[in-house]
């Protein structure tokens, strides 16, 4: 019992307890979550009073706390508290060239301080420092969240984003992917800019035919339906699944398609109002069934969306996480700002509009059985999309859009593992699995909220205490 008690006053500190409580040999564990209540993401059940065990970076053991004393580096108090997988952002960004790479690097810290210990970077011009902060993070030089990442975008000839692969011809597209499996990427992810209709089915089959995963945005000159069926494995917000979600997509599709040899090319935004009004509740039901059967997963996005959409009317001058944000990176919201400026009072409306409804089609591919992403988009030109605390914001409208809490958090844990083909090392809360945990002091499934009540993130099996992330959010402010 002394030994319990000793332990428990080093709830917080990173201390080594060389105490030997019997003769025999006692274990020590890395890290010892005790009387803890453990959130099953699966079945949403509560376990009340569990002690977790990890070691060597895994979790060892999950049983019913009993008197037992337990040897631990560290020693974290659950008492009153919840323990929830870490948090996975499927849709981020590193990018902005090599003058941002060190402010770029800064958004690990963010990211791990909120809860997330896993991002997905969905594409950007920093692969080769990408790679490199992962193989540091994992080396234990500094901490910061797993990271798979598609390393540059695919798109059309002469591309918006920088650092892209630019193809057109199926040997191009080719070239592209032999470079991309060279690098060793997790998956491919295709851009809209400039990427003809064919190219980006064939990329898609191409990328299919090696077991590479892809997602991406699309070209309106293409059906979600024709991409589904090609095998794309998700689609990233929600512009796609509601273009497929109208009535008349066929002959917006055949318009976008016919306007792109002349002198006023169709895109998106230009047809936008057309797929709003010609919606339809049975072409909705026919395209979620449709990714359901295919796995062909979404990520929404809401949050930026709501951002973006709102940027008129809101500064951001008083946001207290700007002071995280690198001046360089706070100078890249300019573009998105501008834009945002030269909307018309009415194209604002529209945006608000189209918030609404992309919302209610949340629930309605839950329901249908598509597997849900949970993406922030955050990363440079994004204004105000703070990394890690937009994941959050993320999930709590996630739950405003109709998920259950239960619903929202399986689309940031263990939706995000299967995505990725993990989910048998990673993406709950069992032993064997990576140690990749947040205890919060508040329970997430009455109150999505509470996943900002975060008291200690375990990553990587070490465990980081309020004051620990505090400490670390300060290495990063802004001076
Ligand atoms: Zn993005």
């Amino acid at each position: 019992m002394k030994l319990r008690l000793l332990l428990f006053g080093l709830s917080t500190a990173a201390l080594l307890t060389n105490c030997a409580r019997r003769p025999t040999k006692l274990k020590i564990y890395d890290v010892v979550i005790n009387h803890v209540t453990v959130v099953d993401v699966e079945s949403g059940q509560l376990r009340p009073n569990q002690v977790v065990t990890v070691s060597r970076g895994k979790i060892v053991e999950i049983e019913p706390a009993d008197q037992d004393s337990y040897a631990a580096k560290q020693y974290v108090n659950g008492n009153g508290r919840y323990l929830i997988p870490g948090l996975w952002d499927m849709h981020v960004h590193f990018r902005g060239g090599d003058s941002l790479i060190a402010a770029n690097k800064k958004s690990l810290t963010l990211f791990l301080a909120h809860g997330i210990t896993t991002v997905r970077d969905a594409g950007g011009d920093l692969t080769p420092s990408v790679f490199r902060w992962r193989q540091e993070m994992d080396a234990g030089l500094y901490a910061g969240p797993r990271i798979f990442t598609s390393g540059p975008k695919i798109d059309g000839p002469g591309a918006y984003w920088p650092g892209s692969l630019e193809v057109e011809t199926p040997a191009q597209i080719s070239k592209a992917l032999d470079s991309l499996q060279r690098l060793r990427v997790d998956y491919v992810k295709i851009y809209d800019s400039r990427i003809s209709g064919a190219a980006y089915l064939e990329t898609i089959r191409q990328a299919q035919r090696r077991g590479l995963k892809t997602t991406g945005h699309m070209p309106y000159s293409v059906t979600l339906g024709e991409a589904v069926k090609r095998g794309l494995d998700a689609t990233e917000h929600l512009y796609y699944v509601f273009k497929a979600c109208s009535g008349k997509e066929d002959s917006l599709t055949a318009l976008v398609r016919n306007s792109l040899g002349t002198s006023k090319p169709l895109g998106l935004f230009a047809v936008l109002p057309a797929v709003y009004d010609t919606y339809s509740p049975a072409a909705a039901a026919r395209i979620f069934k449709l990714m359901a059967k295919h796995h062909t997963a979404a990520v929404p996005t809401l949050y930026i969306q709501k951002t973006l959409a709102e940027l008129p009317e809101n500064d951001h001058a008083q946001d207290t996480l700007r002071a995280y944000i690198d001046p360089k990176i706070q100078a890249t919201y300019a573009r998105r700002l501008a834009s945002a400026r030269q909307l018309s009072p009415a194209a604002s409306a529209f945006g608000q509009k189209l918030n609404t409804k992309f919302m209610s089609l949340v629930p309605q591919m839950q329901a249908a059985g598509v597997m849900l992403l949970a993406g922030s988009d955050s990363g440079p030109f994004n204004s105000f999309i703070y990394p890690g605390a937009s994941l959050q914001e993320e999930l709590i409208m996630l739950v405003q859009a109709g998920l259950t809490p239960l619903q929202a958090l399986q689309a940031a844990t263990i939706s995000g593992a299967k995505f990725m083909g993990v989910a048998s090392r990673t993406g709950t809360i069992a032993p064997g699995k990576y140690a990749d945990l947040v205890l919060l002091t508040g329970n997430p499934l009455e109150d999505i909220a509470n996943i900002k009540k975060i008291d200690a993130v375990i990553s990587r099996g070490k465990a980081y205490p309020a004051a620990s992330l505090a400490n670390l959010m300060r290495a990063v402010r802004n001076r």
